[in-house]
């Protein structure tokens, strides 16, 4: 199987008839993406690289959604509406085992969320999957990691941590029976970008960014861009009951400093709480507050008695030391 019949096979397709915002899909030197009247485009890229960002036991149906679903996520921090994607794909070899459900997994979510695949390039190379994602927003709505105001509450979506347990089962540090382990499994590999919650809040939050890196650090992007502190109660981090079970060390470690959550956290001002909730309830998905933001500079974690918390945890740096 050459380059373009493989394209041909996996991924060029018809552009659904009433798609939204795509005037010319797969098969031309470019792409034609037309927002709608009064949006502007959202873009974003995540790249995934074997060994880095997913191990290669990995199934590829799953490999194919989470590639999609870190973009998606993206989109949905920024209140956006997805339209559309491209696919860059590096492949050792043209492989129909790894490409059907690949694609079959990728398709799915895209499917799901009414966005197209649009264009992309492959090349023979080292696993590697980076997409490139489009969504449209109303001009001025878009929601931004620079809005978050002294008395604003703090929220999250969802649950936190149980992808870096299931890291951490992979890594041998942690045991977890089949069942727990499944359910974590699916966390790491199968993440549910919360695109209806990031629209409905459109409005509402002041400020959002979706939790890639663990709470701590990418709250602390957040802060930084907003010229804000906060104070979080790192009790009230939500998480299944699989994560409960386990030592508060590991918990700590989990819903501070994950990693692979894709949960939106975003600021609200404490006068939207109950409009908030409303929001979250219509679209399905759970919130959980847990934190108000400071004037002041700097994060403080403390338990829910209020004690500090060893706070020395930071975002995950692919350059880091
Ligand atoms: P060019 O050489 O002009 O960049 P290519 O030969 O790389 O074009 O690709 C041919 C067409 O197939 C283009 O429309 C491109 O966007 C599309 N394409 C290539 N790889 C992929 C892919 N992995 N997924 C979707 N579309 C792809
Ligand atoms: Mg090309």
């Amino acid at each position: 199987m050459g380059e373009f019949e493989l394209i041909a096979r996996y991924f060029k397709r018809a552009v659904r008839p009433g798609a939204r915002g795509v005037a010319l899909g797969v098969g031309d030197d470019c792409a034609l993406v037309v927002p709608a009247e009064g949006m502007q485009l959202a873009v974003t890229t995540d790249m995934l690289v074997e060994g880095r960002h997913f191990l290669s036991t990995v199934a590829p149906a799953r490999l194919g959604h989470k590639a999609l679903a870190v973009n998606l996520s993206d989109l949905a921090a920024c209140g956006a509406e997805p339209i559309a994607f491209t696919l860059a794909l590096a492949l050792p070899r043209a492989d129909e085992a790894f490409l059907a459900p690949f694609a079959e997994g990728l398709f799915a979510l895209a499917e799901a969320h009414g966005v197209e695949l649009v264009g992309g390039d492959t090349t023979a190379g080292p696993l590697n999957i980076c997409i490139t994602a489009f969504g449209q927003v109303p001009r001025g709505q878009a929601l931004l990691r620079s809005g978050a105001r002294a008395g604003d509450d703090l929220w999250v979506s969802g649950r936190l941590g149980d992808a870096r347990m299931a890291l951490e089962v992979f890594r041998g540090a942690v045991a977890l029976g089949a069942t727990e382990f499944e359910t974590v499994r699916e966390a790491m590999e199968r993440p549910q970008p919360r695109v209806a919650l990031g629209r409905a809040l459109r409005g509402l939050a002041t400020s959002a960014i979706d939790l890639s890196d663990g709470l701590v650090g990418d709250l602390g992007h957040l802060l930084a861009s907003s010229n804000v502190g906060a104070v979080i109660d790192a009790d009230a981090l939500p998480r299944s009951t699989v994560l409960a079970a386990q030592s508060m060390a590991l918990q700590r470690l989990c819903v501070l400093a994950g990693g692979d959550d894709y949960e939106l956290l975003f600021t609200a001002p404490a006068s939207s709480r109950s409009a908030v909730e409303a929001a979250a309830r219509l679209v399905g998905v759970p919130v959980t507050r847990f934190g108000a933001i400071n004037a002041a500079a700097g994060l403080r974690v403390v338990d829910a008695a209020g004690r500090a918390v060893e706070s020395g945890w930071r975002g995950f740096d692919h350059f880091a030391a």
